[in-house]
């Protein structure tokens, strides 16, 4: 699973971009779809002759803040909102004028009535097909970040005026605050620890110190946040950075990939908002993050022979992602590994998953996470744009580099991992991972988790996939060129 250098060329939502299932033919998903698809028609025409009225009272700003509601629409990319902590939409000041206060009105009932729509579109549409209600519920939030259905989907709730999730708020009841630096503290050594002093073992001593005394890995900082443990020598401000890209690669990972980890009951009673007073608790992950490569080289050099070819792992065995400070950190080659780690450990795995077939899945759906990047208020994956799908398109249509999905299909891990044109195997493997996300609206979303879930748990043939779509081979094949001509 680690994290190889290769020589890659490096040349480099639609926000209600429907998942249709394999068996888009199905009357009712096809129904879900198309009141989308009316709903976003409306909402857009709403928004434009607000722009307008804006237009024709001289609220320029205004008027593209309104257009920009309806949010980016690349087919090929997931936008996923970053939220506001706050409650409530950003308040106007006393003194704005009655024209700006009226827009500001209408503006705030377009979105909120609009996202509750969108919501309850995602309830009815939830046992049919999760992939597209987990899309109109993402749609919901971006609309309305405040409507309370979707925050509670995504796990908030409200406590004093701000969204929390339920560890937050445990925290912040025990006295807690979350410091940018500094990650959970009590809220009595804040001050101390602005001053440079650090508490360990119950006494207080110099940030110094302190950094003296956890400079060996083996007692090294754990910096813990809402599920990730993070042993470093680092430093506990590094830590607490990384602690939160793990975090937003959690969360973004555990909506895309719910039914990987959770039953469809589940799932529906997380739409219904029933009975539920905390989140499905997967467990702790841990990673170590070393103060640099030679460290990294040293420790790890009897577990993993190959260890100074690589710039970050994830390790099946001791359940751990290790990594590194310094030039060759990535945030990519963090999102990789994490990637694998979440897969195996949020539920019950195969040993040697990928092993005898379908090992591509295993790295392609890696290197479709690690495209996780923030822009323009979103976090964004996968596209056109990103690197990896770059090199797969420089690899099919100019270098006519194929393996047809029947062949490809039955390699397992030794047998990619051996092969001389493992890269150019691997930018296949991220080629492929995003067509199955993308292609024709996502119609094979659903298929892709399901097929994850059989590849993990040991229950896959090399003919899986072929059956989970409802496509041929060959048609797949057709159909991914198509896609990647774009
Ligand atoms: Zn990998």
């Amino acid at each position: 699973m680690s994290a190889i250098r290769y020589k890659t060329p490096l040349i480099i939502v639609f926000l209600l971009g429907c998942a249709l299932p394999a068996e888009a033919a199905d009357p009712q998903v096809d129904s879900f779809y198309k009141a989308a698809e009316e709903l976003r028609a409306k909402y857009a025409d709403d928004l434009e002759q607000l722009a307008k009225w804006c237009q024709s009272h001289g609220l320029t700003d205004q008027a593209g803040q309104t257009r920009r509601a309806l949010g980016p629409n690349d087919p090929y990319k997931l936008y996923i909102p970053v939220l506001p902590e706050k409650v409530g939409p950003p308040k106007l000041p006393n003194d704005a004028p009655a024209d700006v206060a009226q827009w500001n009105e209408k503006f705030n009932k377009l979105r909120r009535e609009h996202a509750a729509e969108l919501f309850d579109l995602a309830r009815r549409a939830v046992r049919r097909c999760p992939s597209l209600a987990y899309m109109f519920a993402l749609s919901a939030i971006h609309a309305d970040p405040d409507n309370e259905p979707a925050r509670r989907l995504f796990g908030y709730q409200k406590y004093h005026n701000r969204w929390c999730t339920f560890y937050q708020i445990r925290q912040l009841r025990s006295d807690k605050v979350w410091h940018e630096r500094f990650g959970w503290l009590p809220k009595s050594h804040v001050r101390r620890y602005e001053q440079e002093q650090r508490y360990t073992d119950g006494r207080w001593i110099s940030a110094d110190e302190d950094a003296r005394e956890h400079r060996n890995i083996r007692s090294g900082w754990d910096v813990r946040t809402e599920h990730y443990t993070i042993r470093t020598n680092h430093s506990i401000e590094t830590a607490v950075q990384l602690g939160e890209k793990l975090e937003r690669l959690y969360r973004i990972w555990s909506q895309i990939f719910i039914r990987y980890y959770a039953s469809e009951a589940y799932v529906i009673g997380l739409f219904d908002g029933r009975g539920r007073t905390r989140r499905t608790e997967l467990p702790r992950l841990s990673v170590v993050f070393f103060r640099d490569r030679e460290d990294y080289n040293r420790t790890l050099q009897a577990a993993m022979p190959n260890i100074g070819k690589s710039i970050g792992f994830y390790l099946e065995r001791t359940r751990t992602a290790y990594f590194f400070a310094g030039e060759d950190y990535a945030d990519r080659t963090l999102y990789h590994e994490a990637t694998h780690q979440l897969f195996h450990q949020s539920r019950r795995v195969a040993p040697g998953v990928g092993g005898r077939s379908n090992f591509w899945i295993v790295e392609g759906i890696a290197m479709y996470m690690e495209s996780l990047r923030q822009q323009d208020g979103y976090y964004v994956l996968g596209g056109f744009d990103d690197v990896r799908m770059h090199a797969a398109q420089v690899r099919l249509l100019r270098d006519d580099f194929y393996v047809p999905l029947e062949e490809f299909t039955t390699y397992g891990m030794k047998r990619i991992q051996s092969d001389p044109r493992i890269a150019t195997l691997y930018s296949q493997a991220a080629g492929l991972a995003n067509f199955l996300v993308y292609y024709d609206g996502g119609r094979y979303r659903d298929a892709l988790v399901a097929y994850l879930s059989a590849v993990y748990t040991g229950r896959d043939t090399p003919g899986t996939l072929a059956e989970l779509t409802g496509a041929g081979y060959r048609e797949l094949d057709k159909q991914y060129r198509q896609f990647m001509e774009f």
